[in-house]
């Protein structure tokens, strides 16, 4: 699906002498490394803060505790996503009120996410799916009308710009209160282990960021609040810090990936190529085909045959698992998040641009539909 081994041979020397560097240092923990990363990270995001931590998981915990949301508060999330989304805000007893999601985009709207609001609603989490962000205007339009904080999950979205409708450009996590991030090696920006970050543009949220990923301490010994403990180690600070000068090139590459199968499968009726949503870029995190009449698994199988891996992003919706099942009643029924459970599926798609691969894939998708 990605070749980080492609990627890695191209910056080699550089990676491998930072990593000794290191090491040498004995700075392993929170060495000025960290500190570089996240100014230069706050600089290309043309973010005030970046705080990094342990991962994407945690950054969002992070975000709800640094935000003091509570236990029996409520946040509305979409069904159609990563665990995570949910999961961070479950184990602090905040309740995910999972929403559907744009059949075409397959990012949650407004209008999807309006009904679900009650007294309880603290916050909306919105996820930039496969590498394009939701429709932001009409979230943070609604967020002000109900009183509500905009936490972007923005693991799949790191380097797409949006622009607002007053012309406005901005990255992707730095559009809400909070924006979170993963540096898990596959993410468009990743690391060669863990890592993950927090976004915002709020001095004082940014201290409490700060303080809930350290122990809630600002001074050694000193806890203020109740935190926990979440880091970007040294070493993969050093690796994002590469990477991070590539990460343009590196999106672009998918794009061009992503818009060579584009070119080939518009012309397959069965087929709906991605939906590009005109005030988004996209990175292409994901290059995701719906397959309409219930083709997807022979398709799947077809590839699989033909030595060509594919991934079903997400097999099973949130709402739908047994983890979430004391949420909801039974007949909880997200429609569109239901078809596309049953209809997406996902090319291999990366920074390494290898042509001849790529055209194999092409020719054995038209040839199964042909
Ligand atoms: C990857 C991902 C996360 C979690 O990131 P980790 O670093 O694996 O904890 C959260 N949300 C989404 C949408 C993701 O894709």
């Amino acid at each position: 699906m990605v070749d980080l081994k492609g990627q890695y041979q191209k910056i080699k020397k550089q990676i491998d002498s930072n990593i000794i560097s290191t090491i040498e240092s004995g700075k392993l923990i929170n060495g000025p490394i960290v500190k570089e990363f996240s100014e230069n990270l706050s600089q290309y995001l043309n973010v005030k803060h970046v705080i990094p931590c342990a991962n994407g998981t945690d950054a969002l915990q992070i975000s709800f505790m640094a935000l003091d949301l509570k236990a029996g508060d409520e946040i509305i999330c979409p069904s159609w996503t990563y665990v995570a989304t949910a999961e961070a805000a479950a184990v602090l007893g905040i309740i995910p009120i999972m929403c559907d999601v744009d059949p075409n985009t397959f990012n949650v709207t407004a209008d999807y996410i309006e009904p679900l609001i009650t007294d309880k609603t603290k916050a909306i989490v919105p996820v930039h799916l496969y590498g394009q962000s939701c429709d932001m205007d009409s979230i943070l339009k609604l967020a002000n009308k109900y009183d509500l904080k905009v936490i972007e999950d923005n693991a799949q979205a790191v380097g797409c710009k949006y622009k607002s409708n007053n012309g406005e450009m901005k990255f992707t996590g730095t559009i809400g209160d909070i924006g979170t991030t993963s540096f898990y090696p596959s993410k468009n920006l990743g690391a060669y282990g863990d890592g993950g970050a927090l976004f915002t543009n709020d001095d004082n949220l940014a201290e409490k960021i700060h303080l809930a990923a350290n122990h809630g301490q600002n001074k050694k010994y000193h806890h203020k609040i109740i935190g926990c403990n979440s880091r970007l180690d040294s070493v993969q600070a050093e690796i994002l810090n590469i990477k991070l000068k590539y990460l343009d090139e590196y999106n672009s590459n998918r794009n061009k990936m992503a818009k060579k199968y584009t070119k080939y499968f518009s012309k397959i009726d069965d087929i709906q190529t991605p939906f590009k949503i005109n005030n988004s870029t996209h990175v292409y995190h994901q290059y995701t085909l719906k397959v309409l009449k219930g083709k997807r698994d022979l398709l799947k199988q077809y590839l699989a045959h033909k030595g060509i891996p594919s991934m079903i992003y997400y097999p099973i919706p949130l709402h739908k698992q047994q983890a979430f099942k004391n949420y909801f009643n039974g007949d909880y029924f997200l429609k569109n998040t239901e078809v596309l459970a049953e209809s997406v599926i996902s090319l291999p798609i990366h920074s390494e641009i290898e042509t001849s691969n790529q055209d194999y894939i092409i020719e054995n998708v038209l040839n199964f539909f042909k």
